[in-house]
């Protein structure tokens, strides 16, 4: 056993080019090296593959991967070719030659790992060829994908359960990224995972830097303003609620000179696959997106994912910012969020069909989304205490942490907004109500005759922003409801009671200006003085992996050319010692680096 934990170690060393494991890593690895089943709850970026890919091979035979999206598939077997590991993928894209040929080297004791689609896993074809040859494992990757109640559900993940009646001796691993309690114990019943060792390590991405910003009219501005201030030359994604609003935001984005490229299922399958091939094998490109686009994108040098929109829930938030920052670096999330997003929303819920059950689960996450966008204290430690992740201290990587928001005693003035929704006979939206208070005076107010009542003109101490604002966080905290019809207007909740009779205090959150400085970004990628030579570095890179058709990540990850950067290697044993650097790619690629390294002496 002890060599054997040896040989993972020279493994993770020769052959991946890192020094050490990161944490569960080893438990994991020696757990199925012995033949044990595991599940791994392990944070998106944390290291899962590596927890199957080295016992794959120290184990005997292939490794059989599950893996519900080929285009992941492919990169990872591009990657593991770069450090010399014999892996292939088997799905939909190929002939039936190139198919034919894979199952050769099946046959043929020729590969290390196997990378198929839960749906050909279970055929009878595919079962029959397994019974011919020796498999060192199982691995099930996005593994909540079994969870009947999770977002991502795929109906031939629920298949899997036979694996282990098939194959009783080979141990199997599970993992996913995303699975709170309930659907971690989905998992473990729907795939016959009792035995099997947990592995559950905390979901904090730290290098994430959270913010929310009020979507006022400029929020346009301030999303260029983000993208070539804070991040030039990078990549990210802006998540849209509509197509149309993709379009807008891509074009506009492009006017402006951001190499932005729009996604969504209204496009051509052809131009749907050209933009997502563009932002893998380019440095810089912006994907502006429905939420249709991400799962599966392995794409580790993210730097920002934004949203224009609310998203629906914290499990749907969650999952999407954790696009950014796979690769460990310094990274961010900027989420727009405005009162028409909750009016939207809300009455989405109220006149969708679904049952009463289902709605009131919905409303529920909407309204845990919302109160996690008018929180005061530090985002993180919300957002992981809803995962059930106890955090002692305020993360200082979010924006309530770095620039804490003012609170104010809002009861009298909310008494004033909730009163003015009752004296207008409940069934006007945020702009007529705000217009009532601030005592204006047009023609539908005359014609309603509301500058005759006691709620008209009283709230000169708010301008029309901050009214908006107020009943903003007044819908989000759940004092006033949007009406069932979907036009907007507000009613009164019962929730609301205690604050009108005045035996309930509101501390609210200052509304921020929106011109108000910006935190600063987090730490830059790369030193600014050394900019060119990051630019060397990267363009060789793009220039090899386009020789050989693959994502440059495949060829080196960002973090390694920092490193290279950082250490200057000047000899191949040098090199050796930069992470990520394994003996593959110091024969392929060592050399190479070093000329670009040494053109930069001295900088
Ligand atoms: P996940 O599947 O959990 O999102 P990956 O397996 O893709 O994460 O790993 C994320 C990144 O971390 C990859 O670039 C991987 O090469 C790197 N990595 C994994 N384990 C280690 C380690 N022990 N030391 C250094 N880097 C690692
Ligand atoms: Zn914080």
């Amino acid at each position: 056993m002890k060599q054997e934990s040896g040989q993972a170690l020279q493994l993770l060393r020769e052959t991946f080019g890192y020094d050490s494991f990161r944490t569960s890593q080893e438990e994991v690895i020696s757990t199925l090296i012995q033949g044990g089943d595991a599940l791994v709850l392990m944070p998106t970026g944390g290291g899962k593959s590596l927890c199957y890919q080295i016992p794959a091979l120290v184990r005997s035979g292939v490794a059989i991967v599950v893996s519900p999206l080929i285009a992941l598939m492919q990169d990872q077997v591009a990657a593991l070719r770069q450090v010399g590991v014999r892996a292939a993928a088997l799905n939909s894209m190929l002939d039936a030659d190139q198919a034919q040929q894979i199952k050769r080297e099946l046959l043929g004791g020729e590969l290390d790992l196997l990378y198929v689609a839960p749906e050909r896993l279970m055929t009878p074809g595919f079962q029959n060829l397994l019974m011919d040859v020796s498999i060192a494992l199982f691995a099930i990757d996005e593994a909540h994908c079994v969870s009947q109640w999770g977002h991502d559900f795929r109906p031939e993940y629920i298949q899997l359960s036979a694996l282990h009646q098939q194959f009783p001796d080979v141990p199997r691993v599970a993992l996913t990224a995303t699975a709170d309690a309930p659907t971690r114990k989905e998992i473990i019943e729907r795939l016959g995972l009792e035995k099997a060792q947990q592995f559950i390590n905390s979901f904090d991405r730290p290098n994430i830097r959270y913010r929310v910003a009020a979507n006022s009219s400029n929020a346009r501005q301030q999303l260029l303003r983000f993208i070539k201030l804070d991040y030039p030359g990078e990549a990210g994604i802006v998540y849209c609620l509509s197509r149309r609003r993709v379009d807008e935001t891509a074009r506009w984005l492009a006017e402006q000179e951001v190499n932005a490229l729009p996604y969504h299922a209204g496009l051509s399958k052809e131009d749907r696959a050209a933009n997502q091939e563009r932002f893998l094998r380019e440095d810089a490109v912006v994907i502006v997106a429905t939420i249709a686009f991400g799962m599966g994108i392995d794409k580790p040098d993210v730097r920002f994912v934004v949203h224009l929109n609310l998203p629906k829930s914290l499990e749907a938030y969650y999952q999407e910012t954790g696009r950014a920052g796979r690769d460990g670096l310094p990274a961010e999330a900027l989420l727009f969020y405005g009162l028409q997003d909750i009016v939207t929303l809300r009455s989405f819920l109220n006149i969708s069909n679904a049952d009463e059950a289902h709605k009131r689960i919905e409303a529920q996450k909407l309204e845990r989304m919302l109160g996690y966008c008018e929180l005061t204290s530090c985002r993180r430690q919300a957002l992981l205490a809803y995962f059930g992740d106890q955090m002692n201290e305020p993360c200082g990587n979010c924006d309530t942490c770095l620039n804490p928001p003012e609170t104010w005693n809002a009861t009298v003035s909310a008494q004033k907004a909730l009163s003015c929704v009752h004296r207008t006979g409940q069934r006007f939206g945020v702009s007529y109500l705000v217009d009532v208070l601030l005592g204006k005076s047009n023609d539908r107010i005359q014609r309603f005759g509301h500058d005759q009542i006691s709620t008209y003109g009283i709230g000169d101490e708010l301008n029309a922003t901050q009214w908006r604002g107020l009943y903003r966080q007044l819908i989000a905290r759940g004092l006033l409801d949007v009406d069932p019809e979907g036009h907007g207007g507000l009613r009164l909740s019962d929730a609301c009671r205690p604050v009108l009779k005045g035996e309930h205090t509101l501390e609210l959150r200052k509304e921020q200006k929106p011109e108000r400085k910006a935190t600063k970004k987090p730490k830059p990628a790369y030193n600014g003085a050394h900019a060119e030579l990051w630019d060397a570095l990267r363009s060789r890179r793009t220039e090899l992996a386009r020789e050989q058709e693959v994502p440059p990540y495949v060829i080196f990850h960002d973090a390694t050319l920092m490193e290279m950067m950082e250490y200057r290697p000047q000899t191949l044993q040098q090199m050796e010692r930069i992470s990520g650097v394994g003996q593959k790619k110091l024969d392929a690629y060592g050399e190479v680096f070093l000329q670009v390294l040494a053109g930069y002496e001295g900088d």
